[in-house]
């Protein structure tokens, strides 16, 4: 049976990342029915809204939609429909795998991490005020519910995916309180998986420096907003940058998956933009639909021809451009898609 994805293309380099990931996820042997629909400011004149209902609407009828960067005004203008979405939906794990590739001029081998940041609070609840002229107040929510939830979704995902270690990453020696209840909640959870999952925990600043130094020796590491926002950064740039670093945000009713990087503006309609993060994220959402399979396959295809090098984008020192590179994902799977359906013939 086919599975129904909603299709967010977004603005900037979006629609053209879309098109060509939508490709490759279609060679990846899965049926998928591409609900396509549009947000951002390309409909604001229409709908008097960026993120209009029928697009909230596509998302909770199929559960599951890929998402192109869409551009957020600077400072003034619509609210960022990418936090809108998370928020409505209720998307409260921001899950962020950094691994290594052959072929990317990195600093480090054998990265292979996966970030997963509550997506829900601490000090993005936007709670901020001024106190008097000059000084001005941010509050920083943690409750038990939320980091417990999140935990357990990192443990439970460490389970699901043969992983071995979660660390908790906090700042509990300053913020005994807040990052203590995020810590405390950890590790509740993690006595529910003693024996099957290592827990362990690294305060925020020290495991920057570890992650600079010796990233190969984490695992799975689980950490409030504002921490996950900027270590998840960080892990991206160790693996290659921007370009490839795919992201999803999963709840109880949907999931969104969607790279990291924005609408990049100064390259839309160029066909030069590097589809790899749209594409890895797209193979995250295969596992999420039940379909390893083929996620592996798509993934095993994409890394053949970054590690080959001559089809690639120029961020990754080739010319090809954002079509070409597609096309030669599209290629490869279309000998291991095939072999892979005569199997189960
Ligand atoms: P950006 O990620 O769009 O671009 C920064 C730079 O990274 C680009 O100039 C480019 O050099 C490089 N880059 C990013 N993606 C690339 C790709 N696929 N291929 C090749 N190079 C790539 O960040 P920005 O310039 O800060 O943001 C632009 C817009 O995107 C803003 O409006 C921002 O709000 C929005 N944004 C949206 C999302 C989202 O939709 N989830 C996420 C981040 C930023």
């Amino acid at each position: 049976m086919a599975h129904r994805v909603t299709l967010i293309p977004g603005d900037g380099i979006g629609p053209e990342l879309a098109e060509a990931s939508r490709r490759v996820l279609d060679a990846s042997g899965v049926e998928i029915e591409w609900e396509v629909v549009d947000a951002g400011e390309g409909v604001m004149a229409e709908y008097g809204t960026p993120l209009p209902e029928h697009v909230l609407e596509s998302i909770i009828r199929n559960k599951v939609a890929l998402k192109g960067p869409i551009t957020t005004p600077v400072g003034e203008g619509f609210r960022s429909v990418n936090v809108t979405l998370r928020q409505t939906l209720g998307l409260y794990a921001n899950l962020r795998p950094a691994r290594s590739m052959k072929g990317l001029d990195t600093r480090y081998e054998g990265v292979d991490l996966i970030i997963v940041r509550e997506n829900t609070e601490d000090l993005y609840a936007g709670i901020e005020h001024r106190v008097g002229r000059d000084a001005a107040e941010s509050i920083k929510i943690i409750t038990r519910e939320a980091s417990e939830r999140i935990a357990r979704f990192a443990f439970e995902y460490a389970v699901a995916n043969g992983r071995h270690t979660v660390t908790a990453v906090h700042k509990a020696n300053i913020m005994k309180l807040s990052d203590g209840l995020f810590l405390e909640s950890c590790r509740t959870v993690a006595a529910e998986y003693e024996g099957r999952i290592a827990f362990e925990d690294r305060i925020v600043d020290n495991m920057c420096m570890q992650l600079v130094q010796k990233p190969e020796q984490y695992d799975v590491l689980v950490l409030p907003n504002l921490y996950g926002d900027i270590v998840s950064d960080l892990a991206a740039g160790l693996v290659g940058g921007l370009g490839v670093a795919p992201g999803a945000n999963i709840g109880p009713d949907a999931a969104v998956f969607e790279p990291v990087h924005g609408s990049a503006p100064k390259y839309a309609g160029l066909d030069r933009a590097n589809p790899t993060a749209l594409i890895l994220s797209g193979a995250l959402m295969l596992r999420h639909l039940g379909r390893p399979d083929a996620a592996e396959r798509v993934e095993t295809a994409l890394r053949a021809v970054i590690a080959e090098g001559r089809t690639v984008t120029s961020d990754l020192g080739g010319s090809a451009g954002t079509t070409q590179f597609a096309d030669a994902i599209v290629d490869r799977l279309a000998s291991t898609t095939a072999s892979a359906a005569a199997r189960t013939n």
